[in-house]
Parts: C-alpha cells; structure tokens; sequence
C-alpha cells in the first residue's frame, strides 16, 4: 500500500515514514502544500495523510485543489487542536477522516487501513433544483450551462436550501446553519442573502427558484417541475 506523507514537521514525518515502513506501507514524504499536491496530483497513491497547517498551500487548499482535479484518492487530515470548527470544515471539502495532533500512532495505522480498504473516496453528491446545480466537491455553481461565481457566505446560504430542496427553511434555521452561531447580528442579514443570490441565480435567467413563503422563511423548489398554480408567495422581494 502506498501511502503520502504530507506533513512539514520533519520529526513527525520521519517518524511516521518509519512507524508506516515498518507496517509494510510504501511512504513518500512531503514537506509543503505544493510538493504535496504536486505528488498526489502525479502519483497513485491509496491514501493521504494531510496536515491542515502547512507552508505554501494549506491542507484545505490542497485537498480543495485535489478534487477540483478530480483526485479522489482517500485523505485522511491532521488537524492541531479539538473542538474547533476545522474537524467540520474538513468533512465537508471532502476528507475522508481526520486525527487530532497528538494522536497515538496505532490509531493512525488503523484508521489508514480502513480508509485504504474502503477504497477511492466517492464524490459528493452534486446538489441540484431544476438547472441549477451546485456541486459541494468543486465549489461550483451553474444555472445549465453557465458558472455562476459567489461569494462563500452566499455558497453556503445556497447549498443549505438545495440540501432541504422543496422544503420551507426559517430564517433561524439558515441562520445556525450558515452564521457562526455566536453570530448576534440582525436576523434580515438572511434576506440580503437571500436578495443577492436572487440577483445572481434567479433574476438574470428569468426563474424564480427561491421562494419567499409568507411567515415561515424560503424554499427553493425546481419551479419548472411545481404544479402551475401551486400555491406559494414567490415574490421576488425577499
Ligand atoms: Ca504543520
């Protein structure tokens, strides 16, 4: 099995190398984000060991680029402390697991076995309400054949609504899901959200995808498919 070390603490990474060798894994090193995409870019590997905190690209940047390449070879990321938002965030660019520094080696012999026995990482599913389309792995967004670029917060915004496609979320709702949730701001920060994404998803192709539903909050639905005349508030002011 071939594992990549990416990894810019240079004791840890030799020690890991030896512990890995001598396990029966073929281990590369690498140093920095560059180097290390650059090898799992080129090289087949059955996993990746990948610090988040690293010179260059950092461990996101890397695994962010690997995807966007295609790469879905397994990663399985270091992060430095417990309990912060980063265990979240690297599941959801797409690592496959992740161990808290410092961890016991065994552990990381055991969770890279596994990883390795359940094989290329499976990409995320790709979100989707009528044309538009949103896919989490790529960052990407398309109304049919055009890109649409948005900012992370109006991404973030938008992938909550297809994640609950056709069903009506509250403004709080959006709020836990997309706002830190010590965020104490005005809840109508929601609504210019809303209103940007409109301006940029919506408006400029003549839909009306996300729907304003009086008193709940929003949904957004693949109009096209709705009965016509099915009854819903899908005025265009937020
Ligand atoms: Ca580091």
């Amino acid at each position: 099995m071939r594992v990549l070390v990416v990894e810019d603490e240079v004791g840890l990474a030799q020690a890991l190398r030896r512990g890995l060798v001598a396990d029966g894994f073929t281990v590369d090193l690498m140093h920095d984000g560059v180097d290390g995409l650059w090898a799992a870019t080129e090289q087949p590997y059955d996993a990746i060991v990948l610090d988040l905190m690293l010179p260059s690209l950092n461990g996101f940047q890397v695994l962010e680029a690997l995807r966007d390449r295609e790469v879905w070879t397994p990663v399985l990321m270091l992060t430095a402390t417990e309990g912060t938002v980063t265990q979240a965030d690297a599941f959801d660019i797409g690592a496959d697991d992740y161990l808290t520094k410092p961890f016991e080696f065994v552990l990381l012999v055991a969770r890279l076995r596994a990883l390795t026995r359940r094989g290329t990482s499976t990409r995320p599913a790709v979100l989707r309400a009528g044309s538009l389309v949103l896919d989490p792995a790529r960052r990407r967004v398309m109304r049919g054949d055009v890109d649409i670029s948005l900012t992370p917060r109006e991404f973030a915004v938008l992938e909550f609504l297809l994640r609950n496609c056709e069903d009506v979320v509250s403004k709080s709702q959006i709020m836990q899901n997309v706002w830190d949730e010590h965020f104490d701001g005005d809840a109508n920060i929601v609504e210019v959200y809303i209103r940007y994404l409109r301006k940029k998803v919506d408006i400029p192709f003549g839909r009306h995808s996300i729907q304003t539903v009086r008193g709940m909050g929003y949904r957004i639905s693949d109009e096209v498919a709705r009965r016509p005349g099915a009854r819903s508030s899908t005025g265009a002011q937020g």
